[in-house]
């Protein structure tokens, strides 16, 4: 059990319509904490009732809301704001307690959620239509942006907060209400949003959170019940599917932010001291388990021993254990699925011929879920490690010696997210960044998260962009008035 200064965080009930409730049929299910297993509290397991619920006071809640003026609004939002930056050291503890990553990473994460909730309190206001000569002279053509209405949103646990607020954030800037459903893994970091978004003045209904362990019950309240107009989803690609044909039921809005395979290449002229910097931050925080994450490390042939026993030498200072504790930089794996996923996807690896430099060890027990940071050689792009999203801390190593090589292999993926490289010819960092099918590229750098610029993916990375001043356009329905009879 987390220790917090303020126990009025720690929350295990559903927040509908402003009131703290059990589930109806009063069931709960154990959040653990994945370092040693151990249960930190039962919460509330809502289903499809409780779901419907909240979206009808989420439907009551938008008629008034939306006609908040977007200045209200934005300070309610940054009450909101000033209530996380006050909490972040509670907020960080309950996310390492229930996701596990090191608590340094856990206040920066606070910090980067709480900058979404302070954008769009700023963006809310910077809402804009147009006027558009007409090709009458009798008419007026005028455009206005109006929210789109209820939103579910349902996110995933590798980062319980920032996913929250990315999303959260913009609906209620645009005069939306939204419906959350966190997974079930990491709700305690969403109930304790909801509790400083209570305190903030969010009124009744804006802003609901059904926690449940039933996810496809809840998914399909969501996405079938024909209140909801638009349903934003970070997770797998996989899922996404799934929820955006049930959406297609109801036409609804999507905006799905999904999973990755992203490329990390390192060409001859690189910096090399500078791109293991890189591909230490995006390949192993979160323990390897965020959806940019280097999958692929793609070196060119003159440069890679140099860099391989760079990485390496990096790699073995990396320090594993619970995040809670002093020093350590890489937390268990979320579960013991987690882990199993990521061995199998190693050893299938190691027996089609690669290498392990360092790491490439399990569990340390039975209720532990840690892999150790591993780097591996003489991967080739016929391995399913190159194919499949590894979501631990796992570094695949291949060689390449043309730059359309390495381009040719980075965009061999349905996926499209995020895609680095390292190089300082400035027609190569011009002709790499135009190349590569992905919508995020970090050119030496390895870190592209900011809430000041457009995260989202190409193919079946997803649909929509989010942060920065796109972000809130998903949450905005363009109309169009045309004014007649002007001169009549
Ligand atoms: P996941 O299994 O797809 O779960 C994500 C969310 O969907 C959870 O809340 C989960 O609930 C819920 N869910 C699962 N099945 C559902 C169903 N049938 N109907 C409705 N909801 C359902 O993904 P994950 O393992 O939690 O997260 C990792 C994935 O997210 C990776 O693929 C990663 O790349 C992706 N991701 C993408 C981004 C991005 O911005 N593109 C950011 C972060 C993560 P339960 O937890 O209750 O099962």
């Amino acid at each position: 059990m987390p220790t917090l200064a303020n126990t009025d965080l720690l929350r295990a009930q559903l927040y509908i319509d402003g009131q703290w409730v059990a589930a109806d049929c009063g069931k709960t299910f154990a959040v653990t904490n994945p370092a040693d297993g151990t249960k930190i509290i039962d919460i509330a397991d809502g289903g499809a009732v409780e779901t419907r619920r909240a979206i009808a006071a989420a439907e009551t809640a938008f008629d008034s809301w939306r006609k908040v003026t977007a200045k209200e609004r934005s300070a309610t939002l940054k009450r909101w704001y000033q209530l996380i930056i006050e909490h972040r050291e509670d907020l960080a503890q309950l996310m390492t307690a229930e996701q596990g990553k090191p608590l340094a990473e856990s206040r920066g994460e606070v910090n980067y959620g709480a900058a979404f909730v302070e954008w769009f309190a700023e963006e809310g206001r910077r809402i804009y239509g147009d006027t558009i000569d007409a090709n009458d002279p009798n008419q007026r053509i005028i455009t206005r942006k109006q929210p789109v209405g209820v939103v579910a949103a349902i996110t995933p646990w590798n980062f319980p907060i920032a996913m929250i607020t990315r999303k959260v954030a913009p609906a209620l800037a645009a005069g939306c209400t939204i419906v959350l459903k966190p997974a079930k893994e990491t709700p305690l970091c969403a109930l304790a949003l909801a509790a400083l978004g209570e305190a903030a003045g969010i009124p009744p209904g804006v802003f609901s959170v059904v926690t449940g362990s039933r996810a496809s019950e809840i998914g399909a309240e969501l996405t079938g019940n024909p209140s909801v107009r638009k349903l934003t989803f970070t997770g797998s690609t996989a899922i996404g599917k799934t929820l955006l044909a049930q959406c297609a039921e109801t036409i609804k809005k999507t905006s799905m932010e999904l999973g990755g395979n992203a490329p990390f290449i390192v060409f001859d002229d690189a910096d090399l001291d500078e791109a293991v910097r890189g591909a230490m931050a995006s390949k192993y925080r979160n323990a390897g388990q965020t959806c940019v994450c280097a999958n692929r490390i793609l070196v060119q042939e003159s440069v890679y021993e140099a860099f391989a026993q760079k990485l390496v030498q990096a790699v073995a200072e990396l320090k594993v254990g619970n995040g809670a504790d002093d020093g350590v930089t890489i937390g268990p794996l979320i579960n013991r699925a987690a882990l199993d996923k990521v061995s199998s996807i190693v050893n299938c690896a190691v027996e089609n011929g690669a290498e392990v430099l360092i790491g490439r060890e399990g569990s340390r027990g039975a209720e532990e879920n840690y892999y150790y940071p591993t780097v591996l050689a003489n991967v080739n792009e016929a391995m399913d490690i190159c194919h499949e999203e590894i979501f631990g801390p796992v570094a695949p190593l291949l060689t390449f010696h043309t730059e359309e090589e390495a381009i040719r292999i980075a965009n061999a993926t349905p996926y499209g997210l995020a895609a680095y490289f390292y190089a300082r010819d400035i027609g190569r960092v011009s002709r790499v960044s135009e190349a590569l099918d992905y919508g995020i590229v970090g050119v030496n750098e390895g870190i592209i998260s900011t809430e000041v610029a457009p995260f989202g993916g190409m193919k079946e990375s997803g649909i929509g962009r989010e942060g920065s001043k796109y972000g809130i356009e998903d949450y905005l329905e363009i109309k169009y008035v045309c004014l007649g009879g002007v001169n009549r």
